[in-house]
């Protein structure tokens, strides 16, 4: 009977590796305690959670030395986390007790008593859009994606499925049979959104359909109801986990079905240490349960186009996408194209509903002095401050740094202040003293309405209903959708939120300004973005009647504006592909940036240098990898920054290599002060 317990301690330093060996007393042998339990442990003069990552009949040290666990908490992880948690610190360049806090029960390293929590009931808000409680008649489109899913759980074997469908496709439909077969297996279905306040309808559905066998982990979902969520997984009275990326943890035995919604949308990427990708480690997840993974999308990775596909050509009401409109704005010098002007306002004699999608908050991009020249930027980053007129500052959407809104110029003392370009607050403004004479409502969703009103500035905002009841951003967000919804016309303005998997099925027009904004950003998965940000808005539009969509832009000839334009994802998949392969982009490659960064550029720039320097001795992978930069990224939080970007043709050995580097040169004492992030598949 093993007598040792492997534990590896939460602690966050890197230096600090497990796992070390206890000494299990009688009362904790022979099945109290086994790999995943987590138990009190004294490490040196303090206490620490720890998780049993391994049980041994002897060990090195010797057994005076041997240190006993100071209690065991009642509910650990399923071994097969900690082992998915070894992966992911491999993997993403992290180590494993940074790896294991994913896995652990929520509040786990902070709550160290171990005593019994009450189940608190989680609250549940009535879904956008229930409207249809009994389940649809899948046409055979559906049927024949469902079929594929069903054999493969017949069989228990691995299956990794695209299911590509046009937006209004119906694939949650197929997401909710194919759950509804995992079940009748005996297995559990997780099943990951992009975000729970956008995608409510999902969620809705999925709690319609099975009631208390769903648990959802919404992110603002705290404390004790998170936890009862949590361990109503854990202990098998609940079998399907809805929730956002952190929900491919979940505490699940016998997974069968892993459905990945909207598998484009980068928050699937985690930005923290380890910066883990919740659609590998879902991937992953599934190869070791022998699952089926169903990821669905109108608007798939290049990633995701090598998988076998199951296709929703058509949308279920037979309704066709809507005609998409390219407008030309080289040349015009208003910020709405006059087609546009006069688009929403037949909207609005027709009393019908419009979505504008603008993907930049606040009102002018940036401040400058008539006189001088003076842009007002960040103190602490090279960027330029943001005017939030309503609140009467300017901020840095980098930092979060705030200042009051200049009145005068602090170099010459002038008052003439210009304001350049426009974000969604100023488009809100607009449009409601343009179109909105009492009754024709212009809703904002952005990242600063959900903030201020979770915080009780309340930024005024159409007319929403003065009280949703929501205090969260996410209720914010969610409260926002349902007022839309509720409304008997108006428009919805707002950031890439408002593209999202909403089903309205009265909004007639879709605009979306400045469409070429994303193919500006220095990073090669820019078409892709801006592909899918078009198609994904155009998908929200018509659904139950015609509709139209507008999209306006400096770059109408640009390959994902016109591809988005035609409903074209396979011609635009396909032109996306050969562009990487000639650029030996992912997925023909992996990349892995490292960013170093100081107070002083010089030293960010050494420390980059000294780690390529020593990949250049190791080349990762066999030589077939190659290292880019140091290049100079803008200054952050008062840092300046310099980034190597590796491409390797094999993903382990590079992460390897990178890995060794990294520590050899932050251990160096010249770099003392340097900070490193490594990041496997940047998004
Ligand atoms: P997608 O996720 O592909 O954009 P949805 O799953 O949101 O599409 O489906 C759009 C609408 O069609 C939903 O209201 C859904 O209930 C409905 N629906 C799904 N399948 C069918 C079907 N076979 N027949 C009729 N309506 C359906
Ligand atoms: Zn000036
Ligand atoms: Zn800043």
């Amino acid at each position: 009977m093993p007598s040792i317990a492997q534990v590896e301690p939460m602690t966050t330093a890197r230096a600090l590796r497990g796992p070390f060996d206890y000494r299990l007393p009688e009362e904790l042998r022979g099945g109290a305690v086994d790999v995943g339990s987590m138990l009190v442990v004294p490490f040196g003069r303090r206490e620490v959670l720890g998780v049993v990552v391994g049980l041994a009949d002897s060990s090195d040290v010797a057994a005076g030395k041997l240190l006993a666990p100071l209690r065991a908490l009642e509910l650990g992880v399923p071994a097969e986390m900690v082992a998915l948690a070894g992966w992911i610190a491999e993997e993403y360049c992290s180590t494993l007790a940074r790896a294991l806090t994913l896995v652990l029960p929520p509040g786990a390293t902070r709550r160290l008593s171990g005593r019994r929590r009450r189940d608190v009931a989680p609250a549940r808000q009535l879904p956008v859009g229930a409207r249809a409680p009994q389940p649809h008649a899948l046409n055979a489109d559906q049927e024949a994606a469902l079929a594929s899913v069903r054999a493969a759980l017949a069989t228990g074997e691995v299956h990794e499925r695209l299911l590509h469908g046009v937006t209004g496709s119906g694939k949650t439909e197929v997401y909710l049979r194919a759950a509804e077969a995992a079940l009748s297996h005996g297995r559990g279905v997780i099943v990951l959104v992009p975000e729970i306040a956008l995608t409510p309808q999902t969620v809705g559905r999925f709690v319609e359909r099975f009631g208390d066998t769903v648990a959802v982990l919404h992110s603002q979902l705290r404390g004790a109801a998170r936890y009862a969520e949590w361990r109503r997984l854990r202990e098998g009275r609940a079998r399907i986990c809805v929730g956002p990326r952190s929900a491919v943890f979940a505490p699940i035995e016998h997974v069968g079905l892993i459905v990945i919604d909207e598998e484009h949308e980068s928050s699937y990427k985690h930005e923290g240490d380890p910066r883990y990708d919740a659609r590998d480690v879902a991937a992953e997840r599934a190869r070791r349960s022998d699952a089926v993974l169903l990821i669905g999308s109108a608007t798939p990775r290049a990633e995701s186009a090598r998988l076998p596909a199951s296709r929703l050509p058509r949308r279920v009401d037979g309704r066709p996408l809507p005609p998409v409109d390219v407008l030309d704005m080289r040349g015009e010098d208003h910020g709405l194209h006059p087609r546009t002007a006069q688009a929403l306002a037949d909207v609005r004699d027709a009393r019908g509903k419009a979505i504008v999608l603008l993907n930049r908050r606040g009102w002018s991009n940036f401040l400058s002095c008539r006189s001088c020249g003076l842009v007002w930027s960040c103190p602490h980053c090279d960027v330029a401050l943001v005017l939030h007129r309503g609140g009467g500052f300017v901020a840095c959407h980098h930092c979060g740094h705030r200042e009051p809104a200049p009145e005068r110029c602090r170099e010459c003392g002038s008052i003439s202040v210009a304001r350049h370009g426009a974000g969604t607050e100023r488009l809100q403004h607009e449009l409601t003293s343009v179109l909105d004479s009492g009754d024709f409502p212009i809703f904002r969703l952005d990242a600063d309405v959900t903030a201020a009103v979770a915080a009780g500035a309340g930024e005024r905002n159409g007319r929403r209903p003065a009280s949703t009841g929501a205090s969260d951003p996410d209720g914010v967000a969610g409260a926002l959708l349902r007022a839309f919804e509720g409304a008997e016309s108006g428009v919805l303005i707002g950031t890439q939120m408002v593209a999202k998997g909403h089903d309205f099925p009265d909004v007639t027009l879709g605009v979306v300004l400045d469409a070429d904004a994303t193919l500006r950003f220095p990073d090669f998965r820019a078409e892709e973005r801006t592909f899918s940000l078009i198609a994904q808005l155009a998908g929200r539009v018509g659904r139950g009647r015609d509709g139209r969509v507008l999209a306006q832009t400096i770059a109408p000839q640009a390959r994902a504006i016109a591809h988005a334009a035609r409903h074209d994802s396979d011609g635009f998949l396909a032109g996306e592909l050969e562009r990487r392969r000639a650029l030996d982009y992912p997925p023909f490659s992996h990349l892995i940036r490292v960013v170093c960064s100081a107070e002083e550029s010089t030293r960010a720039r050494d420390a980059a240098t000294a780690i390529r320097g020593l990949l250049a001795l190791a080349p990762p992978a066999d030589g077939a990898g190659s290292v880019l930069g140091p290049a100079s990224l803008f200054r952050l939080r008062g840092r300046e920054r310099e980034s190597l970007v590796v491409k390797a043709a094999q993903r382990r050995p590079a992460v390897r290599a990178v890995g060794e580097a990294v520590s050899r040169v932050a251990a160096a004492r010249e770099h003392q002060g340097v900070h490193f992030s490594v990041d496997v598949d940047p998004q």
